[in-house]
C-alpha cells in the first residue's frame, strides 16, 4: 500500500533535481566556476555563422560551425528555400510514406544518387537518426557489425540498438579490422562495417581503397558515414570515394548529413535500388518519421548544386585546412591524427584547460569550442576548429598564433 511506497522508494527516484547524473552535471558547473571558465556552450549567436560571426558584442573569427563551403547564407541557397516555402509550406505535414512525399524530396534524392553515382537515395529528418535507425535495423542477431573506435556517438547508439553482435576496431588499423574478420567472420551471415569518410573529431580519413578491398574478401558491407567527407573530399567534393579512387558502387551504404556542406539538416542514404527501397518501406526512423521539410531539402538541394558548379570553394577550403594544420604543427600544438580533413583539433589532454583555453581565446577574438569528456576522452579533451572556404589566410594565421600565445601561457 501507500505506506510501502513511502518507505522504499525515495526523492531521488522522482525528483529529476535528485537524479545522481543531474548532481554529477550540477558538479561540473561549479567546477567550471571554480576555475572562473565562463559556460562555452549554447553561446548564442547573432546572423548567419560564416568565417565570423558575431557572439553579444564581440565579431569573432569563426571555427565552431560546420559551414564548411560557405553556403550557408549563400544568395542561391536560401532563394530556393523561400520558393519552396511558396509553394510547399514549411512543412509536409505526414510520414512520405502516407502523405509526406513531395517532388523536391526525389529531386534531392536524385541529386545525390548523382554524386554518389549510385542507383537511387533517401532522405531523413535527422542525420543522428538516420545512423541510429539505419544501423539499429538492418541486421539480426545472427548477424555482426564491426565499427572503428573513433565512430560519431549516432554509429555507436544504433549499434547497441541492434540486435546484430557488435565489435569495435582500433582506429583506423586495417590490419586488426582484417584479423577480426579472419577470426570470427564465419561466425555469423552478415557482417557490416561501419566508418566515417571523415572523422568528426579528428579530421583523419578512413582509407577506403583498403577498406573496399577488406570488405570484397571477407564478403561484408561497407558502410561510409561522409557527414564531414561531402564537400570536403575529393576534387569536386564527392567526399572519400573521390578521394580515394573508390567507385560509388564499391561502398554498399553511403551515408551522410545535410548539415555541414549541404547547409540545411537531415541525413541521407544512397545506394543500391534494393537497399533504399527496403529503407523506405521499413527503416522505422523514416517510415513513422515526417518528411523533410521542403525548405531544408531546397536548400540541400541548391547547396550541392553550387558545390558541384563551383569546385574553386573545395580548393580554397583545402588550402585553409592545409594552412591551418601545417602552422599549428609548426606552432608545436597537438593536432592528433587530423590530416586537415575539415577538421583539426588541438589536443590538450584535461577538460578544465581546454576550457580555459577556450576561455581565453573567446576573449582574444578566436572562437573554438572545447571538446571534453565524454564526447571524446578525458585524455583527449581538445579544442575543435571547423575550417571553411571563407575564412582567409590571415585569419588562420591570427588564429594559430593566438591560440599558441593562449597555450603557451596556460600550461606553464
Ligand atoms: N555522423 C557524424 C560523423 C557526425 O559528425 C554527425 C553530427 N555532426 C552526425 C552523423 C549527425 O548528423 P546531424 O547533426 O546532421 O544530425
Amino acid at each position: 500500500g501507500q505506506d510501502v511506497v513511502n518507505a522504499v522508494i525515495p526523492s531521488t527516484y522522482y525528483k529529476f533535481e535528485e537524479f545522481p547524473e543531474y548532481q554529477k552535471l550540477h558538479l561540473h558547473k561549479v567546477i567550471a566556476e571554480k576555475a572562473k571558465i565562463e559556460n562555452p556552450f549554447f553561446r548564442l549567436q547573432e546572423g548567419i555563422a560564416n568565417s565570423t560571426v558575431t557572439i553579444g558584442n564581440h565579431s569573432l573569427i569563426n571555427f565552431a560551425n560546420y559551414n564548411y563551403l560557405g553556403l550557408n547564407g549563400h544568395p542561391e541557397v536560401s532563394q530556393a528555400a523561400h520558393d519552396a516555402i511558396d509553394e510547399y509550406g514549411t512543412s509536409v505535414s505526414a510520414s512520405r510514406i502516407v502523405a509526406g512525399e513531395r517532388k523536391i524530396h526525389l529531386e534531392l534524392e536524385r541529386k545525390l544518387a548523382e554524386v554518389y553515382d549510385v542507383d537511387d537515395a533517401v532522405v531523413m529528418v535527422s542525420g543522428y537518426a538516420t545512423n541510429l535507425t539505419v544501423i539499429g535495423n538492418l541486421l539480426g542477431s545472427k548477424d555482426l557489425i564491426l565499427y572503428d573506435n573513433f565512430s560519431h556517438n549516432s554509429i555507436l547508439q544504433g549499434t547497441q540498438l541492434s540486435s546484430a553482435k557488435r565489435r569495435m576496431f582500433p582506429h583506423n588499423d586495417m590490419n586488426m579490422l582484417d584479423q577480426i574478420l579472419k577470426d570470427i567472420r564465419h561466425q555469423y551471415e552478415r557482417c557490416l562495417i561501419v566508418v566515417e569518410g571523415v572523422y568528426s573529431m579528428d579530421g583523419d580519413a578512413a582509407p577506403l581503397d583498403k577498406l573496399v578491398e577488406i570488405k570484397k574478401r571477407h564478403k561484408c558491407l561497407l558502410m561510409v558515414d561522409e557527414a564531414h567527407g561531402l564537400g570536403v573530399l575529393g576534387a569536386t567534393g564527392r567526399g572519400s570515394g573521390e578521394h580515394f579512387g573508390v567507385t560509388g558502387r564499391d561502398v554498399d551504404i553511403w551515408m551522410g548529413t545535410l548539415s555541414k556542406t549541404s547547409a540545411g539538416c537531415g541525413g541521407y542514404i544512397a545506394g543500391s535500388n534494393a537497399l533504399i527501397e527496403y529503407l523506405k518501406f521499413s527503416a522505422p526512423g523514416f517510415v513513422y518519421s515526417v518528411g523533410m521539410p521542403p525548405p531544408v531539402a531546397a536548400a540541400a538541394l541548391a547547396s550541392l548544386n553550387v558545390m558541384l558548379r563551383e569546385p574553386e570553394r573545395i580548393k580554397r577550403f583545402r588550402d585553409n585546412a592545409n594552412l591551418f594544420i601545417r602552422l599549428a604543427k609548426e606552432a608545436g600544438l597537438n593536432t592528433g591524427v587530423s590530416q586537415g580533413h575539415a577538421v583539426v583539433p588541438i589536443i590538450i589532454g584535461n577538460s578544465v584547460k581546454a576550457g580555459q583555453l577556450s576561455s581565453r581565446l573567446f576573449d582574444a577574438g578566436v572562437y573554438a569550442p572545447p571538446i571534453i569528456y565524454p564526447a571524446v576522452p578525458e585524455e583527449s579533451a581538445r579544442l575543435r576548429f571547423f575550417l571553411s572556404s571563407e575564412h582567409t589566410p590571415d585569419q588562420i594565421r591570427e588564429a594559430v598564433q593566438k591560440t599558441k600565445e593562449c597555450w603557451d601561457k596556460l600550461k606553464s
